[in-house]
């Protein structure tokens, strides 16, 4: 057995090799082996999560953000943002459709927008859970105060998605100018102490990361164990300090998805929208390697094209309806099969 044979082999069995190991097989993968990888990433995804790919709504609701983080397109200084607002109406009927269209979990994610003030969030929050009992409500607003936390989880909150965006301090401070690295982890370990399901996740191909940084990432994510990572590539935002810069190759996405799942073996993995953006059949290539969540868009069709996280987003044009049918269509042709329940992670 060659020694990327036996690295491959402890990991599927033990979720676990050293860091060594880890670089090791990160410098000398090769296409014969990266299909083995996504073969032991497929059958651990199906021992904990059978063939299900679990659909949550997703809802951005603002993208006034206070925040210069230097690869984001909606970052604070970038002048030629269409900015924009969702009132608690508007809200409320994006959940509306989501709910007639069979959804059963909906994510309200917006940029650091201190507009809507902490009491405005619970309210929110609760008139939700109390129009749409069934779904669970995962927040995704950023970095805020421990009690601000907790007054949205005893709102009725169930999740929070927070990425760590990358492990390594030194790539984390180049990124965020008006950021702090502690800080944001300790987000994560609040929200997590406060009862959330809690997700993280990091960007892949980011200028300057190196094979080490992405190995803390995994080795971060296996000591925190979030309910879910959320694992996409870097693409350059105009009229952001990142440019010019290369996006991350959809290939090292689909690697650092399948050693997520091998590692954390129960967290739930999007498929996210920037891989669709990078490949037309990159939401697909990521379920293949190991994901097992989408979150189609029901923002309005009026602010869909104004949330530019990032240059060219996909299905900005699509109406919510359409956008669940065309997912489905697609999670249909891995073999995969849509679940529309509120789709709780395994971790505890
Ligand atoms: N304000 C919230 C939501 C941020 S946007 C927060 O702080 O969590 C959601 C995610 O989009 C970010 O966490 C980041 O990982 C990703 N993102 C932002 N700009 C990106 C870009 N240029 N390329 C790829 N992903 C990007």
């Amino acid at each position: 057995m060659s020694r990327i044979q036996g690295i491959l082999s402890q990991l599927y069995n033990e979720n676990y090799i050293p860091k060594y190991d880890m670089i090791y097989l990160l410098e000398n993968l090769h296409e014969g082996s990266r299909e083995q990888l996504f073969d032991c990433a497929r059958k651990i995804r199906s021992k904990y999560y059978e063939n299900k790919v679990f659909m949550r709504g997703l809802i951005e609701f603002s993208n006034i953000c206070s925040r210069n983080c230097i690869y984001c397109g909606i970052r604070a200084a970038s002048e030629n943002v269409d900015r924009y607002r969702l009132s608690k109406d508007e809200i409320l009927s994006c959940c509306k459709e989501g709910y007639e269209l069979g959804y059963r979990t909906f994510v309200l994610q917006s940029g650091e927008d201190r507009w809507y003030t902490a009491s405005k969030v619970a309210d929110l929050v609760s008139s939700i859970k109390e129009l749409f009992p069934d779904v669970a409500v995962t927040l995704s607003l950023g970095e805020r105060s421990y009690e601000e936390y907790k007054l949205w989880y005893e709102a009725g909150a169930d999740r929070y998605l927070l990425r760590h965006e990358t492990a390594s301090r030194n790539l984390y401070e180049k990124l965020h100018p008006d950021g702090d690295f502690d800080n944001r982890r300790q987000c994560l370990y609040n929200l997590r102490e406060i009862g959330y399901q809690v997700g993280a996740g990091f960007m892949v191909g980011l200028p300057g990361q190196s094979h080490y940084d992405l190995v803390e990432d995994l080795y971060f994510l296996k000591e925190l164990k979030p309910h879910m990572i959320g694992i996409g590539p870097f693409i350059p935002a105009n009229s952001t300090p990142l440019a010019k810069e290369k996006a991350g190759r959809v290939e090292d996405v689909l690697v650092m998805l399948a050693l997520t799942r091998l590692m954390i073996p129960e967290s739930l993995l999007p498929a996210t929208t920037a891989m669709g953006t990078l490949d037309p059949r990159g939401r697909e290539k990521a379920l293949m390697a190991g994901a097992n969540v989408v979150m189609p868009n029901l923002s309005p069709i009026a602010t869909k094209s104004k949330y530019q996280l990032y240059d060219n987003k996909i299905c900005t044009g699509d109406e919510s309806a359409h956008c669940r049918m065309c997912i489905e269509k697609r999670i249909n042709s891995t073999g995969m099969k849509v679940d529309m329940g509120r789709g709780d992670s395994l971790i505890a």
